[in-house]
Formats: C-alpha cells, structure tokens, sequence
C-alpha cells in the first residue's frame, strides 16, 4: 500500500516522499482514508503509531481540494482547528503541517501560550488556514476577540486523554461552543476512560472506530527492565548505568518538577552533559533542550511526563524511569518514545521499595512481568520499609488527575500492605517486600 493509492493528491505524496515514508503506518492506512469521506473519527491511537501524519495529510487533501472550499468571498478563514495539549506537541504538529503541506498554498500557524501573544495577534491579521493551538492561549486569544473560530470545517482533539488529564475539559468545552455546529470532527487518544466516552458522544456524529495496537505496550522490539534500588542510590545508579553503557542518548522521567531539576544539576556535577525541561521552564528553554537533544548535542533530557508529551526524536534508544508514573498509562506514554519504526529500544526502571504497588499496576496494564536485574553494588536494602511518595508541591503528577484514580497515599498503602514473605527470607516483618522477591508474594492480584 502506497501514500498515492490512498486517495492523497500528488504534492502531498511528494512532500511525505521526501521526508522518506515508503508506505503508510496501520493508523494512516485506517484514518487517511476515513477522513478524506468528510466524516468523524475516533481512533485509538498513541504517539508513535505515525497518528499526526494520519489526520494531517488528509486535513490538507481536503483543503485544497477545489470541489471542498469555503466561503469564496472575504478574507479567508481559519478552516481547521487542531487542539493539542502541549506546547511542544504543538509546535511539533504544526511543523508536520508545513512540511506535509509545502508543496500546497495552505497557511499555518502554531498558537501557544509562554510566549508573547502579539506576534501571535499580528500572524492572525494574514491568512491562516490550520491552527494548531493548546487550549489556554487559544481562549485568551478568544477574549480579546483576536482570533475568528465561526468557519472551521474540521476539529483535531488530538491526545484526548492527556487534555482531560491536564484539567482542559471546561477550556474544550468553551472552545466547541464556538465552531459551527456543522463541522467534522476527529478524535484522538491514546487511552479511552469514561470520561473520553462521554467526550466523544457529545462530540462526534456516526465515528469511524480505529484502533490500533498499543504497540509500545506490547512491541517486541522494547526491551523492559527494571532495577531494583534504594530511594537514595538511584542517582548514583543512573550515572553508573550511563556510563557503564555508554548510552549516547537517554530521556530520563522524573515524577517531579523539582526532582528533574536536581537529577540533572547531579548528571551535569558528574560530567553528564544534562537539562531538565517541564513546565517552569520558559518556552524558549524547553525549545532550546529539546532542539539539543535532537541534534545530538545534549545526552541526557530530564522531563516530568507533561513536558515529554509528544517529544520525537527518532529512534531514541533508552528511556529511563527514574521514578515510576503514578499512572500506569503513563508508562506506556513514555516508553512510546523508544522503538519507533522498528528501532529498537530499552525501557529500563530504577524500582525503589516505595514503588512496587506501581510496578505491579504497571505489569497489570503491559500483561507481562517486567524482568528484573540487582546490578551488583547497588543491591537494595531488604529491610527498607517503604515511604509515601512525594509528588512536590505543583508537580503535575498530583494536578489534574481525575479523583479515584492512582495517588500517592493510595500506592504507599499498597505497598506497605503486609504480605507473606516466601520462608527462608526472614523478611515479612517490615511490610516491605525484598526487592529480589518483590514477585513471588502476588504483586498480580
Ligand atoms: P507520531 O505518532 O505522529 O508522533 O509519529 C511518530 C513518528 O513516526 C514521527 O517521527 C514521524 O515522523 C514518523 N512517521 C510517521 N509516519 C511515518 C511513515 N509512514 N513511515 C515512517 N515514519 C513515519
């Protein structure tokens, strides 16, 4: 199956040959298709599965398909609308567009808050034709009247999940109230929960269904590995594994913005070029990493899930978990950074006693018990009693999180559930389960 016998015009196949796609990944064979016919879609589908080239491409094909057009007379409106939850991601999408739509006379333009709002105002006076924009900046353009949402034909809800994680729903909410009744709409999300569901029925008129595999969830081509280790000899850890393995490149997840901080201020006083990016930090800072990162320049990126959201960097070959998500989705979120296209690719997580009750969801969620590996001298204490785990004060592991859903005193309890250790340990005292045992007492229950 090629990009041309999807129905896309020739400059769209040209521009998506040069950036050398042989041929189209299941969700862009699935959702070309479905959103040239003009009708709503939900697809399932996350990061890594090729999905920003699977609404984009037809997006483009069918606004600048002349039998398609809007309103002939006036200055030309913003025809498509695509809202993403990060800025990053943002930006990342709208540079897809461009680039998918060089050889077409189609104006973009990305609309993000943490920088200036007023060449934003400037750029929306001249011919936009897709916005790509996080919800916040877009509402405060709506305020001040700058921005005109009365002629978009097509909505982007992409990664769903994440913006009803991040607390959008009622920014969504107001943002719909202003598109035509009468528009397509496509949905994406890497997970579905009751709360996207109630989304979509509210939101999409007879969808298209697609789905494709979680294929980081279950990709062969990850490795997973978890090392067992004392809270406070993780860093000590990490710096070991890096050099040890000269790994040339790692995406390291914090749980915290502070814990990111410190983790590469430690990486940079041993030598390790490190940054940190989350949400503190300026736009142009995030930018600046991650374009380092990129380049090759940078060998460790330090980032809280939020701010990691949608980096794509190809074929990222380790990823680290310096902590473990309180989500287990979010694992597979940030595994979806490694073993792109076929690469292959490590996960590996530093697993202190405080985490086992997270490392047991986790392995709930993937089906398969991740494999374990003590490296020697770092074997964790078998007596170390587990603690609550600290979110930090603003950390968006704690925000926005729908009520119910994994928290931190709920995984300390659970890891502190007394349990019967196998005889011969001389644990089973503490509470805390051997970390080299941490499975034979019924993690999966
Ligand atoms: P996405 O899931 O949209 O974030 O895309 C993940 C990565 O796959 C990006 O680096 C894309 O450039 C790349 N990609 C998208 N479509 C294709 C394709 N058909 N062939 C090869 N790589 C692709």
């Amino acid at each position: 199956m090629s990009f041309s016998t999807l129905g896309l015009s020739d400059e769209i196949v040209r521009a998506v040959t040069e950036r050398g796609y042989t041929a189209p990944t299941p969700i862009q064979m699935q959702a070309i298709p479905a959103v040239l016919s003009g009708g709503d879609l939900l697809a399932g589908a996350q990061t890594g599965t090729g999905k920003t080239a699977g609404f984009t491409l037809p997006i483009l094909h069918r606004l600048s398909d002349a039998s398609v057009k809007g309103p002939s007379s006036g200055r030309p409106p913003i025809r498509a609308l695509i809202l993403i939850p990060t800025r990053e991601l943002a930006a990342q999408v709208e540079e897809s567009v461009r680039e998918y739509g060089k050889y077409l006379k189609l104006n973009s333009m990305t609309m993000i808050g943490g920088v200036n709002i007023n060449p934003q105002i400037t750029k929306l006076k001249s011919r936009v034709d897709i916005l790509v924009a996080t919800p916040g900046r877009l509402l405060d353009h709506v305020q001040q009247k700058t921005v005109d949402l009365s002629h978009v034909e097509i909505l982007v809800l992409d990664e769903a999940d994440r913006m009803l994680d991040m607390g959008f729903i009622r920014d969504i909410k107001k943002i719909l109230a202003l598109l035509p009744k009468h528009r397509q709409n496509l949905l994406f999300s890497a997970t579905f929960s009751d709360e996207i569901k109630a989304l979509a029925d509210g939101l999409l008129n007879k969808p298209a269904m697609i789905e494709v595999a979680r294929r980081n969830a279950t990709a062969d081509n990850v490795a997973h590995k978890v090392y067992p280790v004392d809270r406070d000899k993780k860093r000590a850890l990490l710096t070991h594994l890096i050099r040890q393995h000269n790994w040339s490149q790692v995406l390291v997840f914090t749980r915290t913005k502070h814990g990111a901080n410190q983790l590469a201020e430690h990486l940079v006083k041993n030598d390790i070029p490190a940054l940190a990016i989350h949400g503190n930090k300026s736009q142009s800072a995030r930018t600046r990493a991650l374009s380092e990162f990129k380049d090759g320049s940078l060998r460790v990126l330090v980032a809280t899930d939020i701010a990691a959201r949608g980096i794509d960097v190809v074929d990222l070959p380790h990823v680290v978990n310096f902590e473990l998500p309180n989500v287990p989705e979010d694992y597979v979120h940030r595994i979806g950074r490694t073993g792109r296209a076929g690469a292959s690719g490590e996960a590996v997580s530093l697993v202190c006693v405080d985490e086992y009750k997270l490392l047991a969801d986790i392995e709930r969620l993937l089906k398969r018990e991740l494999p374990e590996e003590v490296v020697p001298g770092f074997e964790p204490d078998r007596n170390a009693k587990p603690e609550p785990i600290q979110n930090g004060r603003g950390s968006m592991a704690g925000r926005g999180r729908p009520a119910g859903r994994s928290s931190p005193r709920s995984s300390a309890q659970g890891a502190a559930k007394p349990r019967t250790a196998p005889a011969g340990t001389g644990g089973g005292n503490t509470g805390a389960r051997p970390p080299s045992l941490h499975r034979s007492g019924g993690r999966h229950r």
